[in-house]
């Protein structure tokens, strides 16, 4: 077991998504129902990343009116006190909250506001990444980019492709990523999770400035290399990876290996309720597993502050916070 000097360090998440880190109170209130943990938590045993998914259900039905983004987001800022955060990237779907009289500015203010309140609340900095997504067709996600550009700079600091990465290949993408280019944006790719390399390479030849997961670039020292020379910062989800079955049980968390490549690796949570996780948890679960040290787990903190998207005043203070 870590020291506790070590596990309520400062701390930064990159990599957190929303809908699934809100808290289980918030989700009860929000609901006006009983939820029971085992309803938005994968188990021990957790099998396959449908399995995982499936916890997402309940998440979602919060997230559907203004009123509940803006508590679902201020209730999870305040949250992230418990785990020593001083700045966090959250990112989400915004057209899975859009419907009729709903568009993606709208459900864009409602998270921002209920963020800034937290913030004035707990200080803990924050950014939002809007989430393209997989299974969306060309049209829906090209909506979402144009309707949430003018919050780029003002809140939102970046965009990202997640969801599915097997079922639909990344190359169709390319054509928003020219758009989010063209417009400016910022971008990290949910990439090498459950698909192959060759998303991984896709990434950082259009740009990509962070990637999520990054798995399969295992054993790959050649990607390792063009991510060390591009400097593109990779989100590791330790936890989440072996929940999803990303990565099966006894295969070593290849964060050391890209560490030693050169790569600016970052630990991060994924999904804080759905993985039943923290940046305490999965330093510890590191250092318990595979003998990660606390001066790895603390470059991987830095590492964070200096592939955020933040500005670089906000950057500072990080720093000074965390040396
Ligand atoms: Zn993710």
């Amino acid at each position: 077991m870590l020291n506790n000097e070590i596990l309520n360090m400062p701390k930064i998440d990159l990599h957190c998504h929303l809908d699934g880190s809100m808290t289980l109170q918030s989700i009860r209130e929000i609901l006006g129902r009983d939820i029971q943990p085992e309803d938005v938590q994968v188990s021990e045993n957790c099998q396959s990343l449908a399995e995982y998914l499936q916890k997402f259900d309940l998440p979602l039905e919060c997230i559907q009116t203004t009123e509940g983004l803006k508590k679902a987001a201020k209730d999870f800022l305040i949250d992230l006190q418990k785990d020593n955060i001083k700045y966090v990237e959250a990112r989400f779907a915004p057209q899975c909250s859009r419907h009729q009289g709903v568009n993606c500015k709208k459900v864009m203010e409602a998270v921002l506001d209920g963020l800034e309140e937290a913030k004035s609340q707990c200080g803990i900095e924050y950014q939002v990444i809007a989430c393209m997504m997989s299974h969306h067709d060309e049209e829906t996600n090209l909506q979402m980019l144009k309707e949430c550009r003018e919050f780029l700079g003002e809140g939102l600091c970046a965009v990202d492709l997640a969801g599915d990465e097997a079922g639909f290949p990344r190359k169709n993408f390319y054509p928003l990523f020219a758009e989010a280019k063209k417009m400016d944006y910022p971008f990290t790719i949910h990439a090498g999770e459950c698909g192959d390399v060759n998303n991984v390479i896709m990434a950082a030849e259009w740009g990509a400035k962070r990637i999520g997961h990054g798995i399969a670039m295992m054993e790959h020292p050649e990607v390792q290399k063009l991510y060390r020379k591009n400097h593109i910062g990779v989100e590791m989800c330790p936890l989440s990876n072996y929940q999803t079955k990303a990565l099966q049980p006894g295969v070593t968390y290849p964060i050391r290996e890209f560490a030693k490549a050169g790569v600016l690796v970052t630990i991060n949570t994924d999904n804080r309720l759905v993985s039943n996780t923290s940046i305490a948890k999965e330093m510890n679960f590191l250092h318990e597993k595979f003998g990660i040290t606390e001066e790895e787990l603390k470059q991987y903190q830095l590492n964070a502050v200096e592939v955020a998207f933040c500005d670089d005043a906000v950057k500072h203070e990080l720093w000074k916070m965390m040396k």
